[in-house]
C-alpha cells in the first residue's frame, strides 16, 4: 500500500553539492541499507557521480556492496562482529573500523594467515563516549601496534557527538583538539595514516574538521543537517530523495460531535470531510503521529485525525473537496512549500530524520532515474 519512491538524481545532486564544499575525500555513508534508500541502487548511482569511497555499517553490508561495485574503497564503520567477518574483510577488501581490543586481537591473529597486510581504521573516542579507544588506551595501543605486523594503519577516525548547533561549536572544537592530539601521538611513532572526523553537519558548517576524509550520510539523502541552526542556509540546496505515497481508500463526512478511529480521541468540532488512508504503523508510520502528523495532497497539508491504526490513518480533508478514493496522498515529500520533509515528520513524531528515512524506507521501493 505504501510506496517509497527514491529519486536517485537527487542523491547524486546532493553528492555533487557536498563535493563542492570540500577538498577532502568523501566517504559516502550508506550504512543501514543507505538509510533506508537501498544500498545497491544508491551506491551504484553515487559511484556514477564520482564517489570512490563508501562507509557501510556491518561487514556483511560491505560484502553486499562489493558484489555490485568492484573498484571502490569500502569501510565497515562497525567492524567485525561475527566470526565469518574476518574472512570477508580479507577476501572482499573491506577496511574495518576497529574500536576494541577484542577486535584488534582477533584481526591481528587472523592476519597471520594472510599474505598481504590488512588495512584498518582505528576508531578513537574523543567525547561521544560510545565506541572507540580512549586516551588511556593510547600508550598500550601504540606499543601493541608494533606487534600487529599483519595490519596496516589506513586511518584514524573519530565521531562527533554534535555539530549543528553553533552554540555548541566549542564541544566540536574540543573533540577535534583531542583527536588531533591522539593523531600526533601516532605520527610521532613514524606512522602514516588518513584522519577523519566530520559527519554531514561538520562537512557543511565546520571546515576545520574536514581533514583527509569527510563522512556524510544524512545530507546525501537530502536532509539539511544544520536546519535548526542559524547556519541553515549553508545546507539549502540539498533535496530530499525519498517520496512516500499512500492510497486514499475512502472519503466521507464526519458530523460535528462524532469521534474517529480507536479511542475516539478526536471529536469533530464541526461537520468535516475525512479521508481514510492506507497507511499505518505496520508500514512504520508511527502511532506517535496520532493527532500530530500531516500528509500532503495537491499543495495542501492535511492533518492526521485520531489514532494512527495498523494499516489505516484518517485525515482531515475538509479543505480539499475534490479528494476521492483511488487517489494518492504523500506521506513524505510532495512538491512546493507544503511538501513534507523527513525533518517535519520527525518533529511531529518526536524523532530525527534519520529514523524517519530508515523506517519508512523499509516499504516497497521504486527508483526514479532521470536522464
Ligand atoms: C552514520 C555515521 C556517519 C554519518 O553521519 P551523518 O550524520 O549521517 O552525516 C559518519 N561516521 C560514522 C562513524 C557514522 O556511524
Amino acid at each position: 500500500m505504501l510506496k517509497a519512491a527514491v529519486d536517485l538524481n537527487s542523491i547524486r545532486d546532493n553528492f555533487l553539492f557536498l563535493r563542492k564544499k570540500t577538498q577532502s575525500r568523501i566517504m559516502a555513508v550508506v550504512k543501514a541499507d543507505a538509510y533506508g534508500h537501498g544500498l545497491k541502487e544508491v551506491s551504484i548511482s553515487l559511484a556514477s557521480a564520482g564517489a570512490e569511497t563508501f562507509g557501510v555499517g556491518t561487514v556483511r553490508e560491505g560484502l553486499l556492496l562489493r558484489n555490485c561495485l568492484d573498484r571502490v574503497h569500502i569501510y565497515s564503520l562497525l567492524g567485525p562482529m561475527e566470526e565469518e567477518d574476518y574472512q570477508i574483510i580479507r577476501s572482499r577488501r573491506i577496511i574495518p573500523f576497529i574500536h576494541s581490543w577484542e577486535q584488534l586481537k582477533a584481526l591481528s591473529e587472523f592476519s597471520r594467515t594472510c599474505t598481504e597486510k590488512i588495512p584498518v581504521a582505528l576508531k578513537l573516542e574523543t567525547g561521544m563516549n560510545r565506541l572507540g579507544f580512549r586516551g588511556s588506551d593510547l600508550e598500550m595501543l601504540l606499543e601493541l601496534w608494533n606487534n600487529c605486523q599483519g595490519l596496516e594503519l589506513d586511518m584514524l577516525a573519530s565521531h562527533l557527538a554534535l555539530t549543528d548547533d553553533p552554540m555548541k561549536q566549542d564541544k566540536v572544537k574540543k573533540q577535534l583538539e583531542i583527536f588531533m592530539k591522539y593523531c600526533r601521538a601516532f605520527a610521532n611513532k613514524g606512522l602514516e595514516f588518513k584522519k577523519s572526523i566530520a559527519n554531514s553537519a561538520a562537512l557543511i558548517d565546520c571546515p576545520e574538521t574536514h581533514l583527509d576524509m569527510v563522512r556524510p550520510g544524512i545530507a546525501l539523502y537530502g536532509d539539511n543537517p544544520v536546519r535548526s541552526s542559524s547556519l541553515r542556509s549553508k545546507g539549502q540546496g540539498l533535496v530530499q530523495a525519498m517520496h512516500i505515497t499512500a492510497p486514499v481508500l475512502a472519503v466521507h463526512e464526519l458530523k460535528a460531535g462524532e469521534g474517529v478511529s480507536y479511542g475516539l480521541c478526536f471529536t469533530a468540532p464541526k461537520d468535516m470531510r475525512i479521508a481514510v488512508i492506507g497507511c499505518g504503523y505496520a508500514h512504520n508510520y508511527s502511532r506517535m503521529l496520532s493527532n500530530r502528523g500531516w500528509m500532503f495532497y495537491q499543495g495542501e497539508r492535511l492533518p492526521v485525525l485520531g489514532r494512527v491504526c495498523m494499516q489505516l490513518t484518517v485525515l482531515d480533508a475538509t479543505c480539499v473537496p475534490g479528494i476521492s478514493a483511488g487517489e494518492k496522498v504523500h506521506v513524505l515529500g510532495g512538491s512546493g512549500e507544503n511538501s513534507i520533509s523527513a525533518g517535519d515528520t520527525a518533529r511531529w513524531w518526536g524523532t530525527v530524520a534519520y529514523e524517519v528515512f530508515c523506517l519508512l524506507g523499509r516499504n516497497p521501493r521504486e527508483y526514479i532515474r532521470r536522464g
